[in-house]
């Protein structure tokens, strides 16, 4: 089995401290490939430094919601800059969070739509954050219809139902975790409906780590493993036929080897 993480945050000082042993034991699970987000103009440069030292591991690199009131046209520039990088396989994560509210809506909606115009120009997919703000990030997506090749929304909390509008425009969804939880009832009937050729699986490790280990405070690529169990258990499919379809779907989507 050889599973991709496709949405880490390796270079968080949790997880970066001890990368050799996080790498080590990912690959043990059978977790064999990674992308590391980057969340802002720092992040971004440790996670392409850090794609360096490991062969399969990739880079996607963005500004979040969350420091959107901080992005300046030079901020936009430097980051086109290093999206020039040969490991680096996305935009993103860019978005909507209107749960935190870290930055006002008009400048989230600024920064998203300035990382769809440099996602287009560069031909690379995007990632997309999205948190209590569905039918303004399809707003946004939908202005620029048919730019950016291939979207996926990561960390997905949405409903079945749009899970399926999100499917209907030729968008990926990628879950955590978070989908293992007990009272995940929602993600899961939207997991349900998700066909393994647009799905796919990530940690965003250090975050929110799957049962049954729920309990294990630090997150980290190893336990995607128990993500895929339970969705492959979901979806009544054998385990390595799950794998090897997602991880298709995976390579596909990034352009990797
Ligand atoms: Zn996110
Ligand atoms: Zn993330």
């Amino acid at each position: 089995m050889e599973l991709i993480d496709t949405h880490c945050h390796l270079t968080f000082n949790d997880l970066i401290r001890d990368v050799d042993g996080v790498i080590v034991r990912s690959k043990a699970a059978g977790v064999t490939s990674w992308i590391t987000v980057g969340t802002d103009m720092q992040e971004n440069l440790k996670a392409i430094e850090l794609t360096g030292r490991f062969e399969n591991m990739y880079a996607a690199i963005g500004m979040h919601p969350h420091d959107a009131k901080d992005v300046t046209a030079q901020t936009l520039k430097e980051l086109k800059e290093l999206s020039q990088n040969k490991k680096v396989v996305a935009i993103g994560e860019t978005g909507l969070d209107y749960h935190y509210n870290l930055s006002l809506h008009q400048d989230q909606r600024r920064v998203f739509a300035e990382h769809l115009r440099i996602a287009a120009e560069l031909a690379l997919p995007v990632i997309i954050h999205c948190r209590k703000a569905f039918d303004e990030t399809m707003e946004v997506l939908d202005n620029h219809a048919g730019q950016v090749e291939k979207i996926v929304f990561h960390c997905f909390s949405g409903s079945a139902e749009q899970a399926k509008i999100v499917l209907e425009k030729g968008y990926y969804i990628s879950f955590t975790g978070v989908v293992t939880f007990k009272n995940a009832r929602i993600k899961q009937q939207a997991a349900k409906i998700v066909p393994t050729d647009r799905l796919m699986l990530e940690t965003d490790c250090p975050y929110m780590s799957p049962e049954p280990m729920r309990k294990q405070k630090l997150n980290e690529p190893a336990l995607m493993v128990h993500t895929a169990e339970y969705l492959a258990e979901l979806k009544e499919m054998d385990l390595t036929d799950f794998a090897d379809a997602i991880t298709a779907t995976s390579k596909t989507f990034f352009g990797l080897p």
